[in-house]
């Protein structure tokens, strides 16, 4: 199945830690579409607003702000795809726990939603995508082909976070890491402006007791399936 332009977008939501990143990409892989991690995105502008001093809650001056900023994806050597901020490679000063509270809290203003929206429109516009994030099936393209909500209990999520971050070499307690998910879920369910809540015709999968594979194989074959079809 494919929309009038030929190309399909599938959307993955959920909450944090839920498994969307790496599923996406493997799809995304799989299929032979573009990926777009719209999370990076708001992790760009978290650390282009910490190296400011500016009033975060002043609309103005962070439209200011986002009118000078470009943010880009380049694929490098090794295939990966990086995010840039003016031309600059930002793709591990993203992932701190300083940057997940602050794009939180910033994904909650207006006026960064809709430039980002905006940016994630002109990709869509351009070809096949496999888009995660909190509103890709809600509000940025409810016209979608396909689209899935990926959760896991809050103790799954934090676990598989802090197993991240341990891994990249940060040394957080498991407490603080579900403490701050905890917040980041409330934050981005109870915004006023394309709150996290599932599409009414979006696929749940609970993935609290699946494999990254098993999460894979079930939308590969819902896509595959249909596309034969
Ligand atoms: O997915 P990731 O954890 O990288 O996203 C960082 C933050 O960006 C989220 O906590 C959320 O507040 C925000 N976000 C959003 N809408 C998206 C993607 C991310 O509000 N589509």
């Amino acid at each position: 199945m494919t929309n009038s332009r030929n190309a399909i977008i599938i959307t993955i939501d959920g909450p944090s830690g839920a498994g969307k990143g790496t599923v996406a990409q493997i799809v995304a892989k799989k299929l032979g579409l573009d990926y777009l991690d719209t999370g990076a995105m708001y992790r760009a502008v978290a650390l282009l607003v910490s190296r400011k001093t500016i009033n975060i809650d002043d609309e103005e001056e962070l439209k200011n702000i986002l009118l000078k900023a470009h943010i880009t994806f380049e694929r490098n050597t090794d295939k990966r795809i990086n995010i840039e901020l003016n031309g600059e490679d930002i793709t591990n000063k993203i992932r701190t726990p300083e940057i997940s509270s602050l794009s939180s809290y910033l994904a909650t203003k207006r006026v960064v939603r809709t430039k980002l929206k905006e940016i994630q429109r002109e990709v869509g516009n351009k070809g096949s995508i496999v888009a995660d994030g909190r509103d890709m099936g809600t509000y940025v393209f409810p016209d979608a082909d396909y689209k899935f909500f990926m959760d896991a209990t809050l103790d799954e999520r934090a676990g598989r976070r802090w197993l991240q971050l341990k891994e990249s070499g940060r040394d957080v307690a498991l407490d603080e890491v579900k403490k701050e998910i905890e917040l980041r879920d409330r934050q981005d369910s109870e915004r006023s402006e394309s709150p996290l809540h599932p599409a009414p015709n979006a696929v749940i999968i609970d993935t609290t007791n699946l494999s990254i594979d098993a999460v894979v194989e079930k939308i590969t074959d819902i896509v595959g399936g249909n596309r034969q079809a």
